[in-house]
């Protein structure tokens, strides 16, 4: 089973493999540069030798990348959208240089373009990122998204028609998140609703190109389009979702990442990589006392869970505005990144 997490790699690349390594993962996901800036310095040399390095050292083989909450190539500003070009075509490079299996990346905003426009510019950046990548292994992973404001990518159709325009379909591979996914309206609070949402996404996107699935819980309600990421089993998708999708087998060898928020060291990753672990072997193990989010007890996440379960929910409900620190893709566009990385 592949199951990892967003790891920090502050101190160099090389170093989230003993990030992960000391929760259990076998599968990871980076930053190949800073998410919230334009510039970055170029990979070093030493980095990337010291990477090869540690990813033999911990036999965690299967690394994709994240990239960064400025890019937008659906974006009609001329200025803006080269810039995303030049910005992936740079993230790209780094991944290849690091043998990455891909770049997962958020298909882009129309801001105000239309849906139709918005796509047709994103195909079209795609296709000048490619041509300048010729040659390179690394697939690009457009992410599914939950469609908050003229995000594009809640529709499996939207990835497809993104995917047919680029011209190089071979190179474009897909990345589901669970979250976006649920809030942009395809269940997946049982085992029979993953099965035909990943049904659904078969017949538009083909399974076969599934490159990355994000595990994360939604704090928003179904069809919410709200992008908030809770912890796994404690928001609307809720454990049997969960457990459906880690033990159906048409994903078995997708790597499976946690974006979950995560306060100091890595205790919260632990926490939800054992529950995942636990569902996914048939378990369900009792709620434990501190497996509630921290982030919530800190009043750095905030929001209503609202389960309405009675015995397992207790519900804290605040007006202040919800904050990932996970450093974890979690909510790009204008979202702060509150702790900064740089690789
Ligand atoms: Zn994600
Ligand atoms: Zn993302």
């Amino acid at each position: 089973m592949l199951i990892g997490a967003h790891m920090s790699v502050a101190g160099g690349v090389h170093t989230a493999f003993a990030r992960a390594e000391s929760v259990g993962c076998t599968a990871l996901q980076i930053f190949v540069k800073n998410a919230s800036q334009w510039r970055a310095k170029p990979l070093e040399e030493e980095h990337a030798r010291l990477f090869a390095e540690e990813r033999s050292r911990t036999g965690i083989d299967r690394v994709v990348a994240h990239d960064s909450y400025l890019i937008n190539l659906g974006t009609p500003d001329p200025e803006l959208w080269q810039r995303s070009i030049d910005a992936l075509v740079d993230e790209l490079e780094r991944c290849e240089a690091l043998g990455l299996e891909g770049l997962v990346i958020h298909p882009g905003s129309h801001v105000g373009s239309g849906e139709a426009a918005g796509l047709k510019r994103i195909a079209q950046g795609l296709r000048k990122v490619l041509h300048r990548c010729r040659g390179f292994r690394c697939r690009v992973l457009l992410e599914t998204t939950a469609g908050q404001g003229s995000n594009l990518g809640n529709r499996f159709e939207h990835l497809a028609r993104i995917r047919d325009g680029s011209r190089s379909p071979d190179r474009i591979g897909f990345c589901l998140d669970t979250c976006h996914v649920f809030a942009a309206g395809y269940d997946l609070r049982t085992a029979e609703a993953v099965k035909e949402t990943l049904d659904r996404f078969h017949a538009v996107c083909g399974l076969d190109r599934l490159g990355a699935i994000h595990l994360n819980d939604s704090l928003r309600p179904f069809a919410s389009r709200r992008d908030r990421h809770a912890h796994i089993g404690e928001g609307e998708i809720g454990r049997k979702g969960f457990a459906g999708l880690l033990r159906d087998p048409r994903v078995a060898d997708v790597p499976m990442i946690l974006e979950t928020p995560k306060g100091e060291g890595l205790k919260e990753d632990a926490k939800n990589l054992d529950l995942l672990r636990a569902l996914a072997s048939g378990r369900n193990p009792r709620r434990r006392p501190g497996l509630r989010s921290l982030e919530w007890r800190k009043g750095t996440l905030a929001g209503d869970r609202g389960r309405g379960t009675g015995k397992r929910g207790t519900r804290a409900k605040s007006k202040s505005r919800t904050r990932s620190k996970s450093g974890a893709p979690s909510k790009p566009p204008r979202r702060r990144a509150s702790r900064p990385e740089k690789a």
